[in-house]
């Protein structure tokens, strides 16, 4: 037992009571413990990159918190600043120590994080099927290889028992200085976007509850944009500020799931999302720089300000990307595949460079977690020379993954009228056809804005002229190597495509 009395628990994306090693730890060894949250100023600011709908999700989250807490006689404490300066107020006044749980971030998270943990009365816990390795070099990446067994230990950290939830703590020490709605009103919080899931471990656990009944249904649903709206699990908000725990997911699946493809389906995307953040942990540098050198100025030369604003509005003249692009703005979720395929579009086919394009991306997802989202940027758009050039038709999307239309008519409903078969490419609507749904193609809705068959084979050239300086840095520097693949697996593997949007197979972890 240590030789404190009060411990505060800082909650960052771990917006939950059970399984949270912090605060288990500090239920064990204080006296008295004071859960807080901190609102980061930086976070509410223009360039903040969290739309007001993710802000308002997470304030759900903090009020689930609050309830738990509250079950427990003890209350969340609200507090609203810089989190470095804030602690050290609150460890200079009654609490002696602060417990946090690791969690890999970049850029002002990490910053403030590091700083925090930095000092001698904060300890870090790290159960959550990440290694974390402090040693680093001076580029950032750690200096010891993480990835031997990697797969192994994560099994053994979901399959083990998860952290108890305290049965009771006593008051917090520390006072709130403000609260939810304070904060709404100072920033002038008000979410424009609709269907946003409810924040909170009660509403992540009831949509747990409803997807596991319908577990079945979801290996049809996951590529599929409007199937994946409903019936795909819907749970990476709730995992992205920590709502619940993928060790949570997962032993729930092993519990309640019947043994199907859809179990099999969720587990192997549980190793994905671990994987992911362990991604992040070994190398920070993954939102700002491409990981393979060769790429970090591609398409900076060709930027264009007039794409970059039709991609982002949905009048590129690509439907499905136009369609993707509105609901993503209006809905602030996208299923994978289209999430992939508007990545792709904006750097392959429209020419641009990739690091707006991803922070817009984040900035609407209501899931926006940033050891994913820019991994997964720099792995569609093959930024690290190991992953496949996977140019997405979207013509072929239409065909494959929305062949009713029922995606696209509802996002682009300029296009309702116009039969299935010309959805993949309405410019080519015989006129006629264009008359009689009264749709008219380059006034009701934009016709294509680049060629897509010249722009995508431009791409592919433009990569295989990049493509031995790529696999020459890799084999030179062991450290672009490691950060760039996905496993263990051979450097002479390089490129190889799966069948799964270019994602690693579970073994391959
Ligand atoms: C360009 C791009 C950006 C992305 N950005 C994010 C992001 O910011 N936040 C985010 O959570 N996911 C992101 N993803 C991954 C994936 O698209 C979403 O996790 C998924 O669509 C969320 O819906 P779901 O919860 O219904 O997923 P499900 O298919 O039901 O999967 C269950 C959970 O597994 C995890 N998962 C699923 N797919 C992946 C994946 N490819 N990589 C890592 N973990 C995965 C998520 O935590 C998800 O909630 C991104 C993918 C791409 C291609």
């Amino acid at each position: 037992m240590l030789a404190v009395t009060t411990i505060a628990v800082w909650h960052r994306a771990d917006l939950r009571t059970a399984d949270n090693a912090a605060l288990a730890a500090a239920a064990a060894d204080a006296d008295r413990v004071a859960p807080v949250f901190v609102f980061d100023p930086r976070y509410y600011r223009e360039d903040g990159l969290a739309c007001d709908a993710r802000l308002r999700f997470m304030h759900e989250c903090l009020a689930d918190l609050r309830r738990q807490y509250e079950a427990i006689g003890s209350e969340l404490a609200l507090l609203h600043g810089d989190p470095r300066e804030q602690f050290r107020a609150v460890l200079d006044g009654s609490v002696d120590a602060l417990y946090v749980n690791r969690h890999p971030s970049s850029r002002h998270g990490r910053a403030v994080a590091e700083a925090v943990r930095s000092w001698f009365e904060t300890t870090a816990f790290a159960d959550d099927g990440i290694r974390y390795v402090d040693r680093r070099h001076r580029d950032g990446t750690v200096a010891v290889d993480t990835r031997d067994g990697w797969r192994e230990q994560c099994e053994a950290h979901f399959e083990a028992d998860p952290q108890p939830r305290p049965d009771s703590l006593g008051a917090n020490p520390v006072d709130s200085e403000t609260t939810v709605a304070d904060i709404e009103d100072d920033y002038g919080v008000s979410p424009a976007k609709r269907r946003v899931p409810e924040g909170g471990t009660m509403a992540g656990n009831a949509r747990l509850s409803r997807f596991l009944e319908d577990i079945r249904e979801y290996p049809g649903s996951i590529s599929p944009p409007a199937a994946a709206e409903e019936h795909s699990s819907r749970l990476s908000t709730y995992l992205a500020f920590g709502a619940l725990s993928p060790r949570q997911v997962y032993q729930r699946l092993q519990a309640d799931a019947p043994a199907c493809r859809g179990r099999e389906l969720l587990v192997s995307r549980l190793f994905w999302n671990r994987h992911y953040h362990q991604k992040l942990a070994d190398w920070p540098g993954w939102t700002t720089r491409s990981v393979n050198p060769v790429f970090r100025d591609l398409f900076r030369d060709s930027h264009d300000p007039e794409l970059a604003a039709a991609w982002r509005e949905g009048r590129t003249g690509f439907p499905l990307v136009d369609a993707a692009m509105r609901a993503l703005v209006q809905t602030g979720y996208i299923n994978f595949r289209m999430r992939a395929m508007v990545a792709s579009f904006y750097v392959y086919v429209l020419k641009q460079h990739w690091t707006a394009g991803a922070d817009f991306m984040y900035a609407h997802l209501i899931d926006a977690d940033a050891a994913i989202n820019y991994t997964q940027w720099q792995s569609q758009c093959n930024l690290t020379g190991v992953h496949p050039v996977r140019v997405y038709d979207p013509a072929k999307q239409v065909r494959e993954n929305d062949p009713d239309g029922a995606f696209v008519r509802e996002y682009v409903p300029e296009l309702a009228a116009l039969p299935d078969e010309h959805l993949p490419r309405p410019e080519k609507t015989p006129v006629h056809v264009q008359r009689e749904c009264g749709v008219d193609i380059g006034t009701d809705y934009p016709r294509p804005v680049v060629d897509y068959e010249h722009e995508a084979e431009r791409a592919r050239e433009r990569y295989s002229d990049l493509a031995d300086r790529a696999r020459e840095a890799i084999r030179e520097d062991s450290r672009t190597w490691r950060r760039a693949s996905l496993s263990r697996r051979r450097r002479d593997s390089v490129g190889e495509d799966s069948d799964d949007g270019g994602q690693a197979r579970l073994d391959d972890f």
